[in-house]
């Protein structure tokens, strides 16, 4: 299996013709209830690839916790390692969108605030049937850290797509890496210097090498993909879509990485296939709703 440690959160969307300024109470057009976070979404990628999936975290009792949980089983993806915190919500994005698409959001960490060391003791029995673990940065660092230590101790793939952006990670947690993920936004923020061409993202992808990552992958969006490993940096194009919204297309791609490295397949290929899950998210609307299933994926490959 894979294992995905990270982050379930429920994002409300209300939309008016326009943001509301202090005070101002204002009658809007729609309201969704979207399940999102980083690490439920790559949980969903994967799942929806046909790969057992496992996702360790927390959901909140006291909000959405039963919704979230039920969703990500619908999706497939194997929940019984989820805790239910009775003591917080769930992670909550309250967003609002007006008819221009600008927006107002503020996220709610709520559970996924409360991830800890406790929460890899019950990663532990899993990592010994998994081939890789994934993490991304939207829970508690020191718990990301001691999960990268539990994945690199029980020798599996560890997976970390550095986002939201941050531009102080502890040094300890580099050489517990297998592979980054970062785009062009996180590039920047970890090496501090921009990264927006295949050039720089080989540059970004020597340092982030050189701090003991195994591999760095930059994600450069319809630029394509640049990937730094020992003794070689390729490049991979973006597969050329019909673009809708790429929200979730960096989610996609891990996936889609992911399931080829679970399936056997090289790095550069794995590469591919994250560029073509990431592209297909990019044809669809929504962040869950646009990560692509099995059959439309490898219609896509064959293409
Ligand atoms: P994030 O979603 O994390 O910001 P990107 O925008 O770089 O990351 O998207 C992740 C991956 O999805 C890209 O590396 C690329 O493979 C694919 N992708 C994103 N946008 C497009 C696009 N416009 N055309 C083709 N592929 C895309």
């Amino acid at each position: 299996s894979i294992i995905v440690f990270g982050s379930i959160n429920i994002d409300l969307v209300a939309t008016a013709t326009h943001l509301p300024t202090s005070g101002e109470t204002l009658l809007g057009n729609d309201f969704f209830q979207i399940p999102g976070g980083k690490g439920a979404n790559q949980a969903v990628a994967l799942a929806r690839l046909g790969i057992p999936t496992h996702i360790v975290g927390r959901v909140g009792t006291q909000s959405f916790g039963a919704e979230l949980l039920n969703h990500l089983q619908t999706a497939g993806v194997q929940t019984g390692n989820i805790l239910l915190d009775e003591t917080v919500s769930s992670g909550v994005a309250i967003i609002i969108v007006d008819d221009a698409g600008q927006n107002q959001i503020v996220v709610i960490p709520g559970a996924n605030g409360k991830v800890n060391h406790e929460d890899v003791e019950r990663l532990l029995p899993l990592l010994p049937t998994t081939k890789a673990l994934l993490l991304q940065l939207e829970i508690p660092l020191s718990a990301v850290v001691a999960a990268a230590k539990a994945g690199r101790n029980a020798n599996i793939t560890v997976i970390l797509d550095p986002a939201p952006a941050q531009s102080n990670l502890p040094a300890e947690l580099y050489p517990l890496v297998d592979i980054i993920t970062p785009n062009e936004v996180e590039a920047g923020q970890l090496v501090g210097f921009t990264v927006d061409s295949p050039e720089s993202a080989a540059k970004a992808g020597a340092v982030l090498l050189q701090r003991g990552v195994k591999s760095a992958i930059v994600k450069l969006g319809a630029k394509g993909v640049v990937c730094a490993t020992a003794g070689e940096t390729f490049f991979v194009p973006a597969f050329s879509v019909n673009v809708v919204d790429t929200v979730a297309a960096g989610d996609a791609f891990n996936g889609g990485l992911a399931a080829a490295l679970y399936t056997g397949m090289t790095l550069r290929q794995a590469v591919i296939w994250g560029a073509a899950a990431g592209a297909l998210a990019a044809t669809k609307s929504g962040a869950q709703t646009s990560l692509p299933d099995k059959l439309t994926f490898e219609a896509f490959l064959k293409e």
